[in-house]
């Protein structure tokens, strides 16, 4: 029988088709189409022939499409919908797609032949398009390890081979450890929940197979736990979990893991010739060095931390009024602001979330993709990985854009947080292909027949990726290299801090924020409140990101710690965390960090890119209108149609004629001082 991930995929637009790929086609596929493509390397290393741009970079980036069409649909299902089977095949795999890319790096031949047109460059004549190609691969190459010979160019190979282990291992475990607990709920546990944290509650324990409600680790589930149950002793042991994740059980203790990778980046980093791995991994970013992001991280995080003193003080007041002694802890944190919340805003989450279903806010958010960049969306009714999934197919003036999904509710399969990613990324060589892209999110699901309502926060979440999906939608550049969000990591989240700003321009709540139930549009002074309460507990929120983002940082500026939980004490000690607040994410479950490479030593992009956000966001206020049709178009044409074309501090001057400063960021937070 043939394997229908390595057909030619006869569906509308080219989709994988789902409903006819099982886990047991994975293998076999994964392997056939590994064996493809090292064909196509070798004889692209192995031709006679001089190397020209034609028959070596274009070559290269027309090689791989079996594997890359195996890998979209496997990586999509076992981040999103995962199951025992998909995560054998993930720990079979890593390994082997480590070795593969190694080997593709350390091809001498194919090496010198790109080192050849690196240095022959000025006299190739080469377009912009195809020069930033050749820029980029030799790039990849030398930060590969290309230019080492023996026994270190075989010491990188056992390193890298070893780091994707690890990092599939750790995510595995925070996995095991976020799906093994739960706590169940008797009716007197509900002291304090409002319905929609009771209806969620009962849905996870039906779930789980209890007969009661529980809470479990989904951020979705248990952040509301504790902003409203008045049982503080459940908050404390909730918290206690939560934190606690990747360090719950000896068998899924991730400490060690962590520990391992930190001195193996070091040495990957110093066998590279860096000093160490920050200086390695920076000198691609727009940050450029670990001084830069310091800088920047400090210079928020004093006035963030004075911030969250002073409401520290409050909640701690409010706390002894409740007869309640001792100091306030990080479990009364949220308690104790969401009452703050009330009574300083009057903003009643409970009474808001009616106002937020999921379905109108999606329509929100096309309707603001449609005003700023004339997308148009309409259903498409495809055989997708799980019920779950939406689809839409996304054009403009007539012509198709690429193709969105959507798969926006929490469950078992699928691991925590929010992401984009692209099935399929734009390019016009060698070959033209249209996006493909997914948005997941674990919103809390709704009891059966009755409407998704969300958070303020959830909704922000669907702005936040969906910027990410305009970032490959409008991509409109020549490879697939640098297509879409394959930009610096410190910029790859402009666009989505920035189309969060759009949830906070009036008229969008206005018109998009209806009642579940009476259809009514948000009273004004709700709305008003809801607006004004953005900038609530900033102190907090900082302070719990910028920890972890330094804290990020340390670990790969500098020896590696033999303890990563003693250096993270120490490093919080010495910037004087404030007593009830910790890490977003501590080192056990700091998945950005140790899953994978993409956010080590670069958790601080977020708040790079806030810093961009925010200035960018104010050419539109100056401009006098959130949808100013200029503006808009500046953005798309500098940056949202450019990837990583071009140089990001570049992009960035294009549109705004300047680079920005942290002020724009410190007043959207609220924590310029008066
Ligand atoms: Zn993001």
């Amino acid at each position: 029988m043939t394997n229908p991930l390595l057909t030619t995929w006869d569906t509308p637009f080219d989709i994988a088709p789902f409903d006819q790929i099982s886990d047991d086609d994975f293998a076999p596929a994964l392997d056939a189409a590994l064996a493809e493509n090292r064909a196509e390397i070798d004889a692209i290393a192995a031709s006679d022939e001089a190397p020209t741009f034609e028959n070596t970079l274009a070559a290269i980036a027309a090689s791989g499409e079996a594997l890359d069409k195996v890998l979209s649909v496997f990586f999509t299902v076992a981040g999103a919908d995962s199951n025992e089977t998909r995560e054998a095949l993930q720990r079979e795999f890593s390994p082997k797609l480590a070795a593969h890319s190694s080997e593709f790096y350390a091809n001498k031949a194919l090496f010198q032949r790109i080192q050849t047109l690196w240095d022959t460059r000025e006299s190739l004549e080469l377009e912009a398009d195809d020069a930033r190609l050749l820029e980029l691969t030799h790039r990849d190459f030398v930060r590969a390890g290309a230019a080492l010979e023996g026994t270190e160019a075989e010491r990188l190979k056992e390193v890298k081979s070893r780091l994707a282990v690890l990092g599939t291992q750790f995510t595995q475990n925070l996995l095991a450890d976020e799906r093994g607990w739960f706590m169940e709920l008797s009716e007197d546990d509900l002291a304090g929940l409002p319905d929609f944290v009771i209806s969620s509650a009962r849905a996870a324990g039906k779930e789980k197979g209890v007969a009661g409600p529980a809470i479990t680790l989904s951020r979705s589930l248990i952040v509301p736990f504790l902003q409203y149950s008045t049982r503080r002793d459940l908050r404390e042991k909730a918290w206690r979990a939560w934190t606690s994740r990747g360090e719950m059980a000896e068998a899924t203790d991730n400490r060690a893991i962590a520990a391992e990778i930190l001195a193996l980046r070091d040495e990957r980093a110093k066998l590279l010739g860096y000093e160490n791995f920050a200086a390695y991994k920076l000198e691609t970013e727009m940050a450029g060095n670990a001084q830069n992001v310091r800088d920047l991280l400090m210079q928020v995080w004093k006035p963030a931390k004075s911030q969250a003193e002073a409401d520290e003080w409050v909640l701690g007041q409010m706390m002894k009024n409740d007869g309640v002694n001792g100091a306030l802890e990080p479990w009364d944190w949220r308690f104790y602001s969401e009452k703050r919340r009330k009574q300083e805003h009057d903003l009643d989450e409970t009474a808001l979330k009616p106002y937020l279903q999921l379905d109108r806010m999606i329509e929100a958010v096309f309707d603001t993709a449609h005003r700023l960049f004339e997308l148009n969306f309409r259903p498409l009714d495809l055989p997708l990985y799980h019920p779950d999934c939406r689809a839409w197919e996304v054009t403009r003036g007539g012509e198709h854009v690429g193709v969105f999904i959507g798969d926006y509710f929490a469950r078992g399969s699928k691991r925590s947080g929010a992401w984009c990613s692209a099935m399929r990324s734009q390019a016009k060589k060698p070959r033209v292909q249209t996006p493909i892209v997914i948005n997941v999110c674990n919103f809390a699901a709704p009891p059966e027949g009755e409407p998704a309502l969300l958070s303020y926060d959830d909704a922000r979440t669907l702005f936040h990726e969906f910027g990410h999906a305009l970032h490959q939608l409008l991509s409109d550049v020549s490879w697939e290299r640098y297509s879409g969000t394959s930009v610096a990591r410190d910029f790859v989240e402009l666009p989505s801090q920035l189309y969060e700003h759009w949830l906070e321009v009036p008229e969008v709540l206005q018109r998009f924020a209806t009642h579940a139930e009476t259809g009514e549009a948000m009273p004004q002074d709700m709305l008003e409140k809801v607006l004004k309460a953005a900038t609530y507990d900033q102190g907090f929120q900082t302070v719990e990101y910028v920890a972890s983002a330094l804290v990020d940082l340390e670990f790969h500026d500098g020896p590696p710690p033999a303890d990563p939980m003693a250096k993270q004490a120490e490093i919080l000690a010495g910037i004087g965390m404030p007593h009830a607040v910790v890490m977003r994410h501590a080192t056990p479950h700091f998945a950005h960090v140790f899953s994978g490479d993409g956010y080590s030593s670069g958790y601080y992009s977020y708040m790079w890119s806030e810093v961009m956000d925010a200035d960018a966001f104010e050419a539109f206020e100056e401009a006098g209108d959130a949808f100013d049709a200029a503006t808009a178009h500046a953005l798309q044409e500098n940056i949202l149609s450019k990837g990583g074309s071009v140089e990001a501090d570049t992009l960035y001057i294009a549109f705004r004629g300047r680079l920005p400063g942290v002020e724009a960021l410190l007043k959207g937070r609220g924590l310029l001082p008066v």
